[in-house]
């Protein structure tokens, strides 16, 4: 990973955490450090220094409070150190975008002790493109649902219309604003 762009990259280590902080979502904010070679992730309680070791490898560096054990589960090829965690063979020709998913994936991780991030994709025009979606940003996704459908939940005392998809490795479930984490749990019990 090459702090600088270049011909191949064309982005900087601020850009991959700036489009990581769009994965995340709202409550998070992004610092450019000096010449652009670090980046700071942060949200109200956390922060997450992005930067390149001697050794070339991208590293997301954070102090976790005294009570919070590692998590559980790590995505595919991050491996922590003290102090932080590093993305093994993490190349920039993996592009902005795959890298920038891993980089929000391990935040989440980190924080939620969960890798598993909900990314918004625009609608998918076929169960092929919806694969491969997924192959890119993960197992859950959630898209514009296109057409008045009604929430999955059995919550709700009327029918509500879900605005959204959730799709759970191409499982999919409409839902409203306040049962997309359910649906994504829901068709994740279904489908493991
Ligand atoms: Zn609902």
């Amino acid at each position: 990973m090459y702090p600088h762009p270049d011909d191949q990259t064309r982005f900087s280590i601020f850009d991959l955490a700036r489009a990581a902080v769009r994965t995340l979502g709202r409550d998070w904010a992004v610092k450019r450090g000096d010449w652009g070679v670090s980046a700071t992730l942060f949200n109200e309680s956390r922060t997450f220094l992005l930067w390149v070791d001697e050794s070339g490898d991208l590293c997301l560096d954070y102090t976790r409070p005294s009570d919070e054990l590692l998590p559980e589960v790590m995505p595919n090829g991050v491996a922590v150190y003290p102090g932080g965690m590093f993305f093994e063979a993490a190349r920039a020709t993996e592009g902005l975008f795959a890298l920038s998913v891993r980089v929000a994936s391990a935040v989440q991780a980190a924080v939620t002790g969960t890798s598993e991030l909900m990314i918004e994709i625009p609608a998918p025009t076929s169960g092929d493109e919806l694969g491969r979606a997924h192959a890119q940003c993960g197992p859950i996704l959630i898209y514009p649902a296109g057409r008045p459908l009604i929430c999955h939940s059995a919550e709700h005392d009327a029918p509500t219309v879900a605005e959204r998809m959730v799709s759970y490795c191409g499982f999919t479930l409409p839902a409203c604003g306040d049962h997309e984490a359910a649906a994504a749990e829901f068709a994740r019990e279904w489908t493991t």
